[in-house]
């Protein structure tokens, strides 16, 4: 059976390397990389973890309260610096972290007591254990709790390894209770040995989980920046091109689906005019309005230049077409650039049976230059009937907006 035998010591220097080294990681990792909320409270717990069981290891050669009283503090403080940066890094409530930091003083007490007053390694471990087996339980729903959106398999493998461990500790609590009392924990039993095995596989498995959560939150944001438009923020053609086909296969033949195309009037005269920094400007303002208008219901693309697209699930050509001179209507009223009053023509497509979204995105368009042809500032949908203005006195003629402009 020596074979099975675990060297405490042994194993005490590996949770020492492995902290060490994936704390030094971290730490350097947030230095290049752009700050991560809780990153360096991580890396910093791990230090802990690691410098703790270091100090554990001196006992013989260095005194009772630097081996025993400092050491174990320091091994607290890791798993609690581990709640609160996992509270910080996946957004979770502060108030996980409250009553663990209000327990460390009197854990601290308690290591004094039982070293120095009346000397017990078993109430030691007791204690060191219902702290872990709290601090580690608490980090685990921190860690799902969160709101921060990470990836779901990573966040379950961190909390699942915090929770596996926060029940060791309490089996440890119950084992140790009902043992005898221990004349030296280099030579504890197998309970003992297995607690330095478990936090080698905690430590391993939370720097791979933080590691695991980090790289997808940049994945993720690779992503989103390659769907969003950096101008107007809106999502791009790109984004567009991939939704819509999904769209169209989820939604059934019963249920509508319209699409609204848009056009800034007479954009080339603000660049023209006022250059092209006040044509972006216009661009961001119509876009701006669009989204405050469309945010929880629909989504908006911008489709290239300045027509702007906005899809509309479950909606038939009527509602599409009042949200459309509803858009008009904003946007003649709250679109000023440089004293030239903004408007917008707006097609108006609705899904038929069979057709393909470029088909739909099409009519879209053509109801678009046709609204053009209407004098602009006009909503016409796919049927090529304007749609009834909701406020009259918006629908101002071009010239009328041109001599504005000038
Ligand atoms: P219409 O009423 O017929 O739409 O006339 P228009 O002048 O708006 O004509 P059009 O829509 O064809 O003009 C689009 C112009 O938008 C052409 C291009 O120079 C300009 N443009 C495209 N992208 C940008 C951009 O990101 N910023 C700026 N400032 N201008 C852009
Ligand atoms: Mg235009």
């Amino acid at each position: 059976m020596d074979i099975f035998t675990l060297d405490i010591r042994t194993l005490n220097f590996i949770i020492i390397l492995f902290s060490c080294i994936y704390s030094i990681g971290f730490l350097f990792y947030q230095r290049s990389q752009k700050q991560i909320p809780g990153l360096e409270l991580f890396a910093l717990s791990l230090l802990f973890i690691g410098v703790g069981p270091f100090f554990l290891g001196m006992r013989g050669t260095t005194p009772d309260w630097f081996s025993i009283v400092l050491a174990n503090t320091i091994i607290l403080l890791g798993f609690q610096l581990v709640l609160h940066s996992l509270c910080l890094f996946r957004k979770c409530s502060l108030r996980y972290t409250v009553f663990t930091y209000i327990c460390i003083p009197l854990s601290i007490w308690l290591f004094y007591y039982f070293s120095h007053v009346s000397p017990s390694i078993k109430a030691r471990i007791i204690v060191v254990s219902v702290f872990l087996a709290v601090t580690t339980l608490l980090s685990a729903f921190a860690a799902i709790n969160g709101k921060h959106k990470d990836l779901k398999s990573a966040v379950w493998m961190m909390s699942a390894s915090l929770f596996l461990y926060s029940s060791f500790m309490a089996l440890r609590v119950i084992w140790t209770l009902s043992s005898a009392e221990l004349h030296s924990f280099m030579y504890a039993g197998m309970i003992h040995q297995l607690t330095f095995l478990f936090s080698i596989v905690l430590v391993v498995a939370m720097s791979f989980s933080m590691l695991w959560m980090i790289n997808a939150r940049l994945v993720k944001s690779i992503h989103d920046l390659s769907r969003r438009d950096p101008l107007t923020q809106l999502y791009n053609r790109h984004a567009l091109e991939r939704k819509l086909p999904k769209l169209m296969a989820k939604l059934n033949t019963v249920q509508p689906l319209s699409i609204i195309m848009t056009d800034i009037d007479n954009f080339k005269t603000i660049n023209d005019k006022h250059g092209h920094l006040a044509g972006d400007e216009a661009i961001k303002r119509v876009a701006q309005i669009i989204r405050a208008q469309t945010r929880n219901t629909y989504s908006a693309y911008r489709f290239g230049g300045d027509e702007i697209l906005i899809i509309l699930p479950k909606t038939n050509t009527e509602d599409a077409s009042k949200l459309a001179d509803s858009l008009r209507v904003n946007i003649s009223i709250g679109g000023v650039i440089k004293n030239f009053v903004l408007t917008s023509s707006f097609g108006v497509a609705t899904l038929r049976d069979g057709e393909s979204w470029e088909q739909v995105v099409s009519r879209a368009d053509q109801a678009l230059y046709q609204a053009k042809q209407a004098g602009r500032n006009t909503v016409v949908n796919c049927s090529g009937v304007p749609a009834p203005p909701l406020i009259d006195h918006t629908r101002h003629k071009q010239s009328e907006v041109y001599d504005k402009a000038l």
